[in-house]
């Protein structure tokens, strides 16, 4: 079960506003909001305040407005023919514009009485090299979109940081900075700047310079730190997700005994050994190893041998009282999910994410 906290939510957008008191928040929804539940979770940050949100993908930003979510939705990936741009259009959300065929699109059905307004954000790209404009377009497209008449002004400058989750990395997140920054400046038509919009969650922590118009975080609202080796708890954040699953299984291993599939893990001594309801089919990381910390009954334990699609085993020897049906925590409330991120060698965002569809999501 995925216990889903509402009130984490908003305690961690408020710990957003502290950081970038004069920027608005578009909270990062996306991949069913981080795996807590897209509907629930994304009212939640509305009722807290929230700004505006932001999707990947344009099913996403429909599946919200289905659910009788108004209000400013992104679509980070922006549309990618005439159906999708139409269809964002329609249902008057924003979107991102940053690949040349979203161009074309664009420019054959922008023209004047096509339509409702489009409300785009024009993505640069200042290093990370995946979406939006080479700075030498970026000025040039600026000017060809602003001037289209469907879209909506004012039209809106965006770009993301490759490693603002980095400290050692402080040098090319202000690279960036400057590279948009003068970007902005190149479009010298010395009216107001473009609102603009730059940080996610590590650069709301850790640089501020880029805060700008509109934060974007989406893992600090859930509660974990985005920075490496950083803890949420650190940032004054909560978990807004608990995972847990019973222990299906209390029993006794003798010594020698190879536990999981392919006997990865021996048990060094006759001891009590748990087996929880949770696997890889619940998003539960296979490739976590033995030792990766859990907690049963408030107490620290540890995996032993390979989780598999449905079950995990647990060493029970520093919680000998434990029984079947106790709640085994895999993190969250008292177990940071980073720690369990770090012992999967990956981050928060994608151990999050992956809580499948399988997992009951209680919101309280
Ligand atoms: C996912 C995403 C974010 C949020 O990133 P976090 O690291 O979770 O804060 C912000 N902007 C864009 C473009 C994204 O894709």
């Amino acid at each position: 079960m995925a216990r889903i906290d509402g009130s984490a939510l908003a305690h961690n957008l408020a710990a957003v506003r502290r950081c970038a008191p004069r920027s608005r928040v578009l909270a990062v929804v996306k991949a069913d909001a981080y795996g807590h539940g897209l509907v629930p979770a994304a009212r939640a940050l509305v009722r807290a305040g929230a700004d505006g949100l932001a999707v990947a993908r344009l099913g996403e930003a429909l599946a919200l407005r289905r659910a009788g979510v108004a209000g400013t939705v992104l679509v980070l990936a922006g549309w990618s023919g005439a159906e999708s741009l139409e269809r964002i259009a329609a249902e008057d959300l924003d979107a991102v514009l940053h690949e040349r065929a979203q161009l074309e699109v664009l420019r054959a059905r922008g023209g004047a009485g096509g339509g409702p307004p489009v409300r785009v954000w024009l993505k640069a790209d200042t290093g990370l090299h995946r979406l939006g404009f080479a700075p030498a377009e970026f000025p040039a497209v600026w000017r060809e979109t602003a001037a289209l008449p469907r879209v909506a002004a004012p039209l809106h400058a965006m770009t993301h940081f490759a490693a603002a989750d980095d400290p050692a990395a402080a040098d090319a997140t202000a690279r960036q900075i400057a590279c948009f920054d003068g970007l902005l400046a190149a479009l010298g038509d010395g009216g107001a700047p473009p609102p603009a919009s730059l940080a996610n969650s590590a650069a709301v922590l850790a640089a501020p310079d880029s805060h700008r118009d509109w934060v974007r975080p989406g893992i600090m609202l859930y509660g974990a730190s985005p920075l490496a080796g950083g803890r949420g708890e650190r940032h004054g954040l909560r978990p807004a997700m608990t995972l847990t699953a019973p222990l299906v299984a209390v029993r006794t291993v003798e010594r020698g005994a190879a536990v999981g599939y392919g006997g990865t893990w021996t048990a060094p001594e006759r001891m009590p050994l748990g087996v929880a309801g949770i696997g890889y089919g619940d998003g539960y990381p296979r490739h976590l190893p033995s030792g990766s910390p859990v907690l049963v009954g408030g107490r620290r334990a540890a995996l032993a041998g390979r989780v598999s699609m449905d079950l995990a085993a647990i060493d029970l020897r520093r919680c000998p009282d434990a029984r079947p049906g106790d709640p085994v925590t895999l993190w969250g409330e008292g177990l940071a999910v980073e720690e369990a991120a770090e012992a999967a060698g990956a981050v928060p965002h994608e151990l999050l994410a992956r809580v499948g569809p399988r997992v009951e999501r209680v919101f309280a």
